[in-house]
């Protein structure tokens, strides 16, 4: 189907957005790279009548790297985080996710904004920003605010943004070199949208042990979240195929997963616990299960 009558504008600054916004009182869209907002104008689930473009706005476009922290514009691309070298070397959890990520016609248009803004509970970037403490940044009519991802990515395509606010940035804490990682995810078919997946990362000490463990799901709940039995399974312990067992237990006991025409719920919470096994073992540099599981 074709769009709905709208009028389009193209914003060059983020405070010309914001305007823009301001005075769409409600009935206004941001458009980064289209790839949902098109599909739902197409198929009718939302008639804006103003569609702000903010693909122009440069500031939007950069990676920065502090000692502190690595920060994505909101309008930085998938394909613009799996080449980053500078990511490689510093945060490489976010490069090898993004080769998950749909198909690279999609990766090459997808954006940060666009993907936490959308807030799919299967999707990468929003489970990575609440597994790895992110912090999400708005601009909106009363100014510029800072909210961790887990207090803005709620729900099931319901992010907390007001209307006239828009995300600018995502900034993560930066990491250790030596910080271990693991991802792993399901999907039927290549590029598809996961089922379930799971991101890991952990330190460990001098004896081995794992410290600062973080483990969150995605495609398994109804938002990213992050699953603290399956943490404290592991945080403390020597990361061995055992103590891995039990954190993959606790990750099962945990995910509460949606029931829909895709899998059951008991499905989905077997395969959760299998993509655990899978990432802990990866971060733990352990060998992969020989069963493949
Ligand atoms: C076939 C297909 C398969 C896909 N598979 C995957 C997948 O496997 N994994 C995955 O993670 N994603 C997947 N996606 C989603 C895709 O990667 C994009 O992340 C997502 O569509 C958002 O697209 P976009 O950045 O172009 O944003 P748009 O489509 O332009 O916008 C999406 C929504 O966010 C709002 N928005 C955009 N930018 C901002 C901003 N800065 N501030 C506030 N609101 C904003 C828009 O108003 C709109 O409501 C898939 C998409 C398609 C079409």
């Amino acid at each position: 189907m074709k769009l709905p009558p709208l009028q389009y504008v193209r914003a060059s600054s983020v405070s010309e957005a914001v305007d823009l916004l301001v005075q769409g009182a409600g009935d206004a869209r941001i458009l980064a790279g289209g790839q949902s907002l098109i599909p739902v104008l197409a198929f009718r689930l939302a008639a804006p009548a103003v569609l702000v473009d903010i693909g122009g706005i440069a500031d939007l476009k950069r990676i920065d790297i502090t000692d502190e922290t690595v920060t994505l514009g909101a309008l930085v691309r998938w394909v613009d985080i799996e080449r980053s070298t500078a990511l490689k070397a510093h945060m490489p959890l976010l490069p090898a996710v993004m080769a998950h990520v749909a198909h690279y016609q999609i990766r090459n248009r997808g954006t940060v904004g666009g993907s936490l803004a959308h807030c799919d509970p299967a999707a990468e970037m929003p489970g990575l920003a609440v597994t790895c403490d992110g912090t999400i940044i708005l601009e909106g009519a009363s100014g510029r605010r800072e909210a961790p991802a887990v207090e803005v990515l709620t729900g099931a395509l319901a992010a907390e943004i007001a209307e006239d606010e828009m995300i600018v940035a995502l900034r993560f804490p930066r990491w250790r070199p030596e910080r271990r990682w693991g991802f792993a995810e399901f999907a039927r078919r290549q590029g598809d949208f996961a089922m379930a997946g799971i991101v890991a990362h952990f330190d460990q000490d001098a004896d081995g042990v794992a410290r600062d463990v973080h483990i969150g799901v995605i495609g398994a709940t109804d938002r990213p979240t992050r699953l603290p039995g399956a943490e404290a399974a592991l945080e403390g312990r020597i990361p061995d195929a055992m103590t891995i067992r039990d954190a993959c237990r606790a990750v099962q006991d945990e995910v509460e997963p949606p029931e829909d025409i895709h899998a059951s719920a008991a499905y989905r919470r077997a395969l959760a616990g299998v993509m655990a096994n899978q990432a802990l073992r990866q971060a733990a540099g352990l060998p992969a299960a020989a069963n493949g599981q």
